[in-house]
């Protein structure tokens, strides 16, 4: 070797050792797991998938912290390109694995694990920053978000443009600032609008303005493919009935567009305790039967805007966590009355006003009278409260805190949650007298019991429901501690087989089942479409496979 070219040698020696050094580290420092395909780490996302304990163990649990599930990585989007790359990736791949769009985690029963496949978060879409707004006189912080955009349209009115992965408390402040909002809600805000779509997302005001699912113009759908679409109920009419109400099966929601309405200021928040089912049962359809078939000849400005129902075992805190609403005068009054099988029940109903001055508050006053008259509570249990609308929307976050602070809010939640025939109302009553009142150790959580009109749901979309005019909702929020949860669960199942023993054609809502035997009875005649369209728009199974329907 001639002497000269010496120099050059070492300087190649040099350079292939430095680079093969910075490949050692890139791979030590790069994700990896043999749980995915390898290409997977070669993409431009493979910076955004997280393989480290912490990340695994958030995406194992949920709120109900009863199902534990490990993915083999957790995706950060910092965009849709992200979730379409991922998803495309997998549908590709001759060895497809499974994905899941998780929104707040605040399932009880695993929907949104992905066992060995990948879980994506969705919050890390959200980008905003800290602003200060008054409204209503009062100062409030929120998130300036770029994901939550306010428009008016001729034909629809004002509207809210949304990504999937944004919490309904954010969506409430950033409408607000321009004087609208939402018309249907959850009673906890804190949930995302993917989330809480891919159910339904039901209140008090799904009597009048039907659930969530039905009060969007438009969607945004990444599907089983890793195809982007935009759909409504014009373009792409079978995904976006599909993807509402669809458990997470059909696509990954990235945008929605939510219809509102001018936001009212104050709400007059009125409670009425009942000693008697047939009569609690019988005036809370009263108060919905309004919206059944004539609800477009009645102005916004009349009749109640929110009703719902409860349930308080005798020597149960009528307050919880869902809303502490009673003085500790109201509690004694309420400790000291007796009930038939030691079961009270509430029926709370909210009346919105628009404007503060106080003619129209003397209106409103009267419009709850009417409305409220003829009722058969127990004479003299009335009890009101005026709060700001956002107080009222906001009930429950203050149960949360206290609970939080206390270490009581990440315990286990074996909720059940179900929609019954109004028909069948009368024979659920057993349910009630000796299933649950009997030993009602450990039910201190909210137990929720009101109707619904099935006029204001679409039964084009995935949500199921009982097929009758009316039903009603139950939703036994239960909590426990770490090791009692299945006395819990154990009573759940006692209901479900009455219920199945005594032909009470019951629906679950945020449904658990876990054969395909059970989801082919719970959709009904709905199965053989929610099949077909799985075939349509994922068609290798790839999308939440936490709901356990499709294997
Ligand atoms: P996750 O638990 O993260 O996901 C739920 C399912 O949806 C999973 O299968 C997931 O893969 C899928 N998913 C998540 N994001 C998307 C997306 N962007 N696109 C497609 N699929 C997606 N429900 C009501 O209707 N009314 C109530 O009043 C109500 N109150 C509640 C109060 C509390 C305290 C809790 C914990 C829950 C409550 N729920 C209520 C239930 C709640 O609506 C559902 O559990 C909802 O799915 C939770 O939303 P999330 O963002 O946590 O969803």
């Amino acid at each position: 070797m001639p002497k000269s070219s010496l120099p050059y040698l070492s300087c190649f020696v040099i350079i292939f050792v430095i680079s093969r050094l910075m490949s050692i580290i890139s791979v030590k420092h790069r994700p990896w797991t043999d749980l995915l395909p390898c290409e997977l780490f070669s993409l431009d996302i493979a910076s955004k998938l997280s393989l480290n304990k912490s990340s695994l163990a958030i995406a194992s649990t949920d709120f109900g912290n009863l199902v534990h599930v490990t993915p083999a990585a957790v995706l950060y989007p910092s965009s849709i390109e992200d979730i379409i790359s991922i998803v495309k990736f997998s549908y590709n791949h001759s060895l497809p694995f499974k994905v899941a769009a998780r929104g707040r985690g605040h399932s009880c029963r695993g929907q949104a694990m992905v066992e060995n496949g990948v879980v994506i978060d969705m919050t890390s879409l959200n980008r905003f920053k800290l602003k200060n707004i008054s409204y209503n006189n009062n100062y409030h912080q929120y998130y300036d978000n770029s994901r939550i955009r306010v428009s008016y349209d001729a034909l629809l009115g004002f509207y809210a443009d949304v990504g999937g992965e944004q919490l309904w408390i954010d969506v409430l402040h950033a409408t607000l600032d321009h004087g609208v909002a939402p018309v249907s809600w959850t009673d906890y805000l804190y949930l995302t609008v993917g989330g809480t779509l891919s159910n339904a997302g039901i209140s008090g005001q799904s009597f009048r303005y039907g659930p969530q699912i039905t009060n969007v113009h438009e969607l945004d759908v990444v599907t089983g493919k890793g195809e982007l679409i935009t759909c409504s109920k014009k373009i792409n009419s079978e995904l976006f009935n599909a993807v509402l109400g669809g458990l997470g099966q059909f696509g990954i929601i990235t945008r929605a567009r939510i219809k509102l309405k001018a936001a009212p200021k104050r709400v007059k928040w009125v409670r009425m305790l009942y000693d008697n089912y047939s009569t609690f049962t019988r005036d809370q359809e009263h108060l919905i039967s309004l919206y059944g078939n004539y609800q477009d000849l009645i102005d916004v400005n009349d009749g109640l805007d929110y009703v719902e129902g409860s349930l308080i075992m005798h020597n149960v805190d009528p307050n919880n966590w869902r809303s502490s609403f009673f003085t500790p005068n109201d509690q004694d009054r309420i400790a000291s009355l007796n009930s038939p099988n030691g079961i009270l029940y509430f029926l709370e109903v909210a009346k919105y006003y628009y404007h503060d001055d106080d003619a129209n508050d003397t209106n409103i006053d009267k419009e709850v009278e009417k409305q409220l008259k003829g009722l058969n509570f127990i004479p003299g249990y009335i009890f009101t409260q005026e709060v700001s609308f956002v107080e009222f929307l906001n009930r429950v976050r203050k149960g949360e805190l206290e609970l939080e602070s206390k270490g009581l809010w990440d315990v286990p939640h074996p909720w059940l949650n179900m929609f019954i025939p109004r028909s069948q109302i009368d024979d659920f009553q057993y349910v009630f007298a000796n299933i649950i009142a009997k030993d009602s150790k450990g039910l201190e959580g909210p137990i929720l019991f009101y109707p619904f009109n099935r006029n204001k749901w679409d039964d084009k979309m995935s949500a199921v429901t009982p097929e009758e005019d009316v039903f009603y909702t139950l939703g036994l929020l239960h909590s426990s501690g770490l090791d009692d949860w299945d006395v819990l669960e154990h009573k759940n199942e006692e209901i479900i087989n009455y219920c199945n023993e005594n032909g009470i054609q019951i629906k679950q809502y945020l449904p658990r089942y876990t054969t395909t035997e059970e989801w082919k009875t719970h959709f009904g005649s709905k199965w053989r479409i929610f099949q077909h369209r799985k075939n349509l728009f994922d068609p290798k199974l790839i999308l939440s496979p936490g709901q356990n329907i499709f294997k």
